[in-house]
């Protein structure tokens, strides 16, 4: 039995859905004296996404469902919620939330699921206080919040320069088809720059954007041969040195025939770039037969970056 009262009131939530990456390029410079290390890539949003449910609460609060929901930190750390309260404090705001996570996304696999978190909790907090945040406001706030964090929030197709915040759209025709192999154990970010180092180090060379120029062109002739053909990632021999069973699906992805396999921005999920929808779904399927997954995924892209997609009472 439910008994009306003013607990019971129907409480204002906000659902937001927001796209993980992959890196089709990523080229990574010297480290700097900040720390940081520069990067150029092409970042493509793919049809894996992350969902957050905010709704008004007297404190803030996350929790968050999916496969790997018991690896999502809920404390203090948790990307979404320091957005949330990042948009309160800049649009002084007292309210509180809580957000709920619906996780698509792999976590810690390199396909940046907490970076979209962040973006959709942006995103809906900003709607669920009437904020009214302009898109350029959101974005400054995203790139405090983390490197991969702005492009959530644009999706699309774009270059990213500096730690990757820095957002030039890039054009894209047409759909590209992949296949992901997931693995349960996370690869830390921080640990494959550090392989990174200790690999090319001092040999690292400046960026140039040179290199991926047969990449733009084959995304703008929405030529998925040429683009299979110029995947490229700094990393992935920091990644392989980290976990050299990533090799497997490699192999695998190769052996079925992916027009190019990259391990997706700092691991370790594996990306395969396919002909079709259909021969993503047979590269899914030689990742699962021959045990070399976790878990696997199909996805096209480009797609959007983070969007409203529901409101309620
Ligand atoms: P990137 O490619 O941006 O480096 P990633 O995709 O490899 O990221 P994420 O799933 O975004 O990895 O998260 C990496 C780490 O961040 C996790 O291991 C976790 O400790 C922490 N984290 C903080 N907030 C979140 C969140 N909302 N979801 C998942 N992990 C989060």
């Amino acid at each position: 039995m439910t008994v009306s009262g003013v607990d019971d009131l129907p409480e204002r939530t906000v659902r937001v859905r927001a796209p993980g990456k992959v890196n089709l390029s990523l080229r990574v410079g010297p480290v700097g004296s900040d720390g940081y290390h520069p990067v150029s890539t092409v970042f493509q949003a793919v049809s894996v996404y992350e969902e957050v449910v905010a709704r008004s609460a007297g404190e803030f609060g996350v929790t968050a469902e999916g496969p790997q929901a018991a690896a999502v930190p809920t404390d203090d750390s948790n990307l979404a919620l320091r957005a949330a309260r990042a948009v309160a404090a800049h649009a002084g705001v007292d309210d509180a939330a809580h957000l709920h996570l619906v996780k698509g996304v792999p976590v810690a696999g390199g396909m940046a699921g907490g970076s979209a978190d962040a973006a959709a909790a942006l995103l809906a907090c900003d709607q669920l206080w009437g904020t009214g945040l302009s898109r350029d406001e959101l974005v400054t706030i995203a790139a405090e919040l983390g490197s991969d964090v702005p492009f959530a929030l644009v999706g699309h197709t774009a270059v990213g320069t500096g730690r990757g915040h820095l957002l030039t759209p890039a054009l894209s025709r047409g759909e590209f088809h992949w296949a992901f192999a997931v693995q349960d154990r996370g690869l830390p970010t921080a640990g494959v720059y550090a392989a990174f180092d200790d690999l090319r180090g001092h040999d690292a060379q400046p960026l140039t954007d040179e290199h991926d120029v047969p990449l733009m062109q084959a995304l703008r002739a929405g030529d998925a041969t040429a683009l299979g053909a110029a995947l490229h990632n700094d990393l992935e021999p920091a990644a392989l040195e980290l976990d050299p069973g990533l090799a497997e699906p490699l192999a695998v992805a190769t052996d079925a025939g992916a027009l190019g396999v990259v391990v997706s921005g700092s691991g370790p999920t594996v990306a395969a770039l396919a002909r079709s929808r259909q021969h993503a779904l047979a590269i899914a399927a030689a990742f699962t037969a021959s045990g070399v997954a976790d878990r696997v995924l199909t996805a096209s892209g480009p797609v959007p970056g983070a969007r409203v997609v529901g409101v309620g009472d």
